[in-house]
């Protein structure tokens, strides 16, 4: 079967770009849109020129142009956004809309992979706010999807390696400290790390698949489902070092949320999910959903302590 020509919509964000890397690795044609609106944003041209150069086509479109986007649609069969969708740097979910009502124009796409990656927005309906409003709007853009019977796979990746592993699962920290740490509560609740090029891989994977087509895709590799207090010790091993321990209990958290900035406040919620409820691990995934790391053994996934040892 010949390989599905790919799309990225975001080619140059964070997560967007080891998408391109994936897709190219894997051996789809692979394209990316090009904003205008970039201007003169030297880092992301001169990114989608190095991808250019590793064989990817670059093809102009914006979201203020309707046809625009219908064209760069016509010449793929499969669609992966990667928007940005984090309060602190940036949250366009929603504009996915418009993507979505080019995408049913088109007619053409076989798969369409929306800007997910994180925790399953179907299973936060009991979301504090104001954290909710990222679960809230994807769940918004997979309505529209499915209204217009467009095929969709959902990753959930769990948490991004780089924010949860760097900062030891202390919101506000991407750097371990060698000194100290903050315990969420007792730190015992277990979360899911998948290091973001491991996401771009298995999402690669899924996209000509059968058995991933209208389904969401966990990803949950099992030795990097971890506690807080285990990512520590994780890091302790490493460094050859006890840190000195405090912890923050759940109501001292919450109320440290008042008078922050909203953008704080909507991650500050996401962190406690995961670490005082344990939101993305205290569920089965059940038979209308799959495992990444079961569908693709062949992916040898990163696990924890080789991901930290990048801190050392
Ligand atoms: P980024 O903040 O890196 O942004 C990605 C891309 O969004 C940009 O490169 C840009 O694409 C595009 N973009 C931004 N603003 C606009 C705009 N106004 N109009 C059109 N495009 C725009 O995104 P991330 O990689 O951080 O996030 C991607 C996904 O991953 C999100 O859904 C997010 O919620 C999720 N995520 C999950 C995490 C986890 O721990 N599970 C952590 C972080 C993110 P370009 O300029 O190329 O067109």
């Amino acid at each position: 079967m010949a390989k599905s020509k790919v799309l990225v919509v975001g080619g140059t964000g964070y997560l967007g770009k080891r998408l391109v890397k994936a897709s190219l690795a894997e051996g789809h044609e692979t394209y990316i849109l090009h904003r205008a609106e970039i201007g003169v944003d030297i880092e992301k041209v001169q990114m989608l020129l190095s991808f250019k150069e590793q064989g990817a086509h670059l093809v102009s479109g914006s979201f203020t142009d309707h046809q625009s986007l219908v064209k760069a649609i016509k010449l793929v069969d499969v669609v992966i956004c990667t928007i940005s969708g984090v309060h602190i740097r940036s949250h366009q979910i929603l504009l996915q809309l418009k993507l979505i009502d080019a995408i049913k124009e088109a007619g053409n796409v076989k798969r369409f992979l929306p800007s997910e990656f994180g925790t399953d927005p179907a299973r936060m309906e009991d979301a504090l706010e104001p954290g909710r409003v990222t679960f809230d709007d994807k769940m918004i853009v997979r309505k529209a999807i499915e209204d217009a019977q467009i095929p969709f796979t959902y990753i959930s990746a769990n948490c991004f390696a780089g924010y949860f592993l760097g900062g030891l699962c202390q919101p506000g920290k991407i750097l371990p400290s060698r000194d100290s740490v903050v315990l969420l509560g007792d730190g015992n609740k277990k979360a899911i790390y998948v290091d973001e090029d491991d996401i771009a891989m298995y999402a690669i994977k899924t996209i000509d698949d059968p058995r991933t087509l209208n389904k969401t895709v966990y990803l949950r590799p099992p030795k990097n489902i971890l506690s807080q207090r285990e990512v520590v010790e994780t890091w302790e091993k490493l460094i050859g070092k006890e840190l000195q321990k405090s912890s923050i209990p759940k109501e001292q958290f919450l109320a440290s949320l008042k008078g922050l900035e909203y953008a704080e406040q909507v991650g500050l919620i996401h962190y406690y999910h995961v670490c005082y409820e344990g939101c993305l691990t205290n569920f089965e995934i059940g038979n209308d959903a799959v495992e990444a790391s079961e569908l693709y053994p062949e992916i040898q996934y990163t696990m924890v302590e080789e991901y930290m040892k990048r801190y050392l």
